[in-house]
């Protein structure tokens, strides 16, 4: 009787309460949901953001704070991703009877998380469509939930001040709303309607205006359906858009953008007309109408409606993707099929986001641009994904995903990290978290270098940050190596397969002891040797190389990356010295001019010009060229893939025999003549392509369960560029299961150089496995 009592006072008790949140607690309509709660359970006090996340004060009735407390966790919306939260118990104060939604505070160094930018949601896309309401056909509507963050904030918190739509002042209907609890749009920063937000117009190449507003979208649509190229302001930067099924229109902008091959990413007016043109898993359609709503990679449904047959010639797959701005879903309603839409840049070159830039650098590939005056502070991509081994695992790491942080408990000072030279991006770490900038891109030209350069100015400054530590590859002749030594603060050089595998290990959240199986095209060994087919033992206290496949010459050193024939031929004269130059039957040899021959076969016989490589990259591209797949590429991984898609037909009769370790003074040395001699023979002895392709993936698979029972670790990590091969994965993945293993692969962080720059900050952060051991 006397504790019920004490309970009841103890309820009735007046408390007050601050709560300090860390995460993702910006621009994810974390306020109002606060504001809402409070004003339900009958609380006054106050919800601001701060340098670090969010700060709220309770005051009422100790039972309506509890209330509040429990509902705060089981109510919480979808976006917002708490971190660290403190509580504090505060003296009442007795006054002010409301609850309120205050300024920000501002702090030395901003430690908030950036949300990423987030497709419209289907509150917004409602209203865009009701001819009834104010912002029917705006393409600007966003709401707390939907929109630009990161692509548009220079500054945290994230405040409308500190995002470039602080060049727009709101209208009185939008302040309305903006300050109204009832509403949607209370506290959205984005908020914007057709009197007061960013507007469309229509350029012609030269600048000059032809259309506004909804005339410059249905200008831009006309101009679609004529088969021109059109360039529109997307999010986070420029994208080019054609007809897709309008072969014509795709030739002029591969020949405009200098890409012969490579496929084009298509966006589709909705789920369901994708999927009368390719097949698409339920995983796939959970990635597509996500708020990342990234480019899936799905397989084409060969009897689906035309499509052009070069927009990815000679590839099952299709880069697909929904509208995920009001912008795109307007313009592909009205055009009523499906568009390319790849990123706007020339080759080599990073995406174009100002206006004026636009023009200069895609005035040679667009007819018409279709522009917006909301500016874009950061460049950001359209992200890939692709579902290997049961999982969406990212490509490459852009709009949605990046800077979205990933924990790494041995963060304890601010680290920057740059990255390597293809699919370069940098990555920023501090309080245990690693923040993996978007994709830059390959860093072979002036203008990819300088944006570089920017990211790794712009990404630390964001949170106020002075790296501690700058690290980068080992490769003395990366950009990024000479960028390091201009950055303030010792540099830490980092082994390419280490990154990649501790990248690995971050993504899944995985301690040491492992083994990482590091498979890529290029990476600077330890030796100064190329590696790229290698197995690391990883510890507490330091790594090992303990295993990789035998290496072999490239004739002509770096054109063998362009060319897989050079690297089949490098193969073949290891198997079968100087025999391999007359069997003028194999394709690969046939490829070749007797000029050529001569040459390369005088480079391999003396060993000049002719660099050895253990790469696994370089063993897909031999194997292309031998089963004639590829000779010549004309873009980074094509002769890789079209193995991976060449085993698609395959019925899995055939093997060949797996690469078995062999002891070399205490490393282990992956011998794979033996499969390739059998893989030649049993091609001269007729075997179908797609058997011979599928046989190769499961001996290599093979030889990964052989090399980690010598290693004899549990958990196996998959990672570097060959892993993106959801074929090869799979099997790996498979008999590494099978044989009691716990195999790992990637998420977020994308298997590729992508993912470089956070296995670089793992180590930065580690001092003790900074020694070999
Ligand atoms: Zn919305
Ligand atoms: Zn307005
Ligand atoms: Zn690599």
């Amino acid at each position: 009787m006397q504790a019920v009592a004490v309970t009841a006072v103890a309820r009735n008790r007046i408390e007050r309460l601050r709560l300090d949140f860390a995460g993702a607690v910006q621009g994810v309509g974390f306020r109002p949901f606060v504001f809402r709660l409070a004003c339900a359970e009958g609380l006054h006090g106050f919800v601001r953001n701060s340098g670090s996340g969010a700060t709220v004060e309770v005051e009422g009735l100790a039972s309506s704070v509890q209330r509040f407390l429990a509902r705060l966790d089981a109510e919480l919306p979808p976006p917002v991703r708490i971190h660290k939260r403190r509580a504090q118990s505060l003296a009442p104060h007795g006054t002010g009877q409301e609850f309120r939604v205050v300024p920000s505070t501002t702090e030395a160094r901003p430690s908030a998380l950036v949300i990423p930018d987030l497709a419209t949601c289907a509150q917004c896309l409602e209203e865009v469509l009701d001819p009834a309401d104010r912002r029917h056909a705006y393409a600007f509507t966003t709401c707390v939930h939907c929109g630009p963050r990161y692509s548009i904030v220079d500054a945290l918190p994230y405040d409308r001040e500190r995002t470039s739509m602080r060049g727009f002042r709101m209208c009185a209907a939008c302040s309305e709303e903006y300050a109204n609890p009832a509403s949607r749009r209370f506290h959205a920063e984005t908020i914007a309607c057709p009197d007061c937000g960013p507007q469309l117009v229509l350029w012609d190449r030269g600048g000059r205006e032809a259309a506004a507003g909804n005339k410059a979208l249905l200008g831009a649509v006309a101009a679609l359906q004529d088969g021109l190229i059109l360039a529109v302001k997307s999010l986070g930067g420029y994208q080019l858009l054609a007809d897709a099924a309008n072969e014509d229109a795709v030739r002029r902008l591969r020949e405009r953008k200098r890409r012969p091959r490579k496929p084009f990413a298509t966006m589709f007016p909705s789920l369901a007309s994708a999927m009368q043109a390719a097949s698409i898993s339920d995983i796939e359609q959970e990635l597509l109408l996500s708020p990342e709503a990234p480019i899936v990679l799905v397989r084409a449904n060969p009897g689906g409606p035309a499509l052009a047959p070069n927009l990815a010639p000679g590839n099952p797959c299709l880069g697909i993707m929904l509208p995920y701005t009001p912008l795109h879903h307007l313009l592909l309603r009205q055009f009523d099929g499906p568009l390319v839409a790849t990123s706007g840049n020339a080759r080599d070159e990073p995406i174009a986001t100002g206006n004026d830039e636009a023009l200069e650098r895609l005035g040679a590939i667009a007819d018409l641009f279709l522009v917006h005056d909301r500016p874009i502070l950061h460049a950001v991509d359209d992200s890939v994904v692709r579902v290997v081994a049961g999982r969406g695992i990212v490509l490459r790491r852009a709009r949605g995903h990046a800077p979205l942080p990933i924990a790494c408990h041995a963060v304890d000072r601010p680290l920057l990290a740059l990255g390597g030279q293809q699919k370069n991006a940098v990555a920023t770490a501090f309080d245990g978290n690693i923040f993996l900038g978007p994709h830059v891109g390959d860093l072979n030209s002036p203008r990819t270098r300088d944006a570089c350069t920017r990211a790794a100015t712009e990404l630390p400054a964001l949170h106020a940050l002075e790296p501690a530590v700058v690290a980068c590859d080992r490769h003395p002749d990366y950009f990024t190596s000479r960028l390091a030594a201009y950055c303030a603060g010792p540099v830490i050089r980092v082994q390419h397969h280490l990154a990649h595998v501790l990248s690995c290990m971050a993504d899944n959240e995985v301690e040491a002891p492992v083994l990482g199986v590091a498979w890529d095209g290029t990476g600077w060994g330890d030796d100064g040797s190329i590696w790229g087919g290698e197995f690391l033992r990883v510890g507490d206290t330091g790594y090992r190389r303990f295993a990789h496949l035998q290496q072999f010459r490239l004739p002509g050193g770096d054109a063998a990356i362009r060319e897989p024939r050079r690297a089949a031929l490098g193969l073949l004269y290891a198997i079968f010295g100087a025999r391999a130059l007359e069997m003028t039957s194999l394709p690969t040899i046939a490829a070749f001019s007797r000029q050529e021959l001569a040459l390369l076969g005088g480079m391999l016989r003396r060993g000049v010009n002719a660099p050895v490589t253990s790469s696994a990259g370089r063993l897909f591209d031999a194997a292309a060229s031998i089963l004639d797949l590829a000779q010549i590429s004309s873009f980074e991984g094509e002769a890789a893939m079209a193995v991976e898609f060449a085993a698609d037909g395959s019925n899995f009769v055939l093997s060949l025999p797996p690469p078995v370790p062999v002891d070399q003074g205490g490393m282990l040395i992956l011998d794979w003549q033996p499969m390739f001699a059998a893989l030649i023979a049993e091609r001269n002895a007729g075997a179908s392509i797609p058997s011979l392709a599928a046989a190769l993936h499961e001996s290599l698979a093979r030889a990964i369960v052989a090399v980690a029972e010598r290693a004899a670790l549990p958990r196996v990590m998959l990672s570097g560029g060959c892993f993106q091969n959801a074929r090869l994965t799979q099997c790996a993945v498979n008999r590494l299961r099978g044989a009691g293993f716990e195999p790992n692969w990637h998420r977020r962080i994308p298997p590729n150089d992508g993912g470089l720059a956070a296995g670089q900050i793992v180590f930065a952060a580690n001092p003790l496995i900074q020694e070999t051991c």
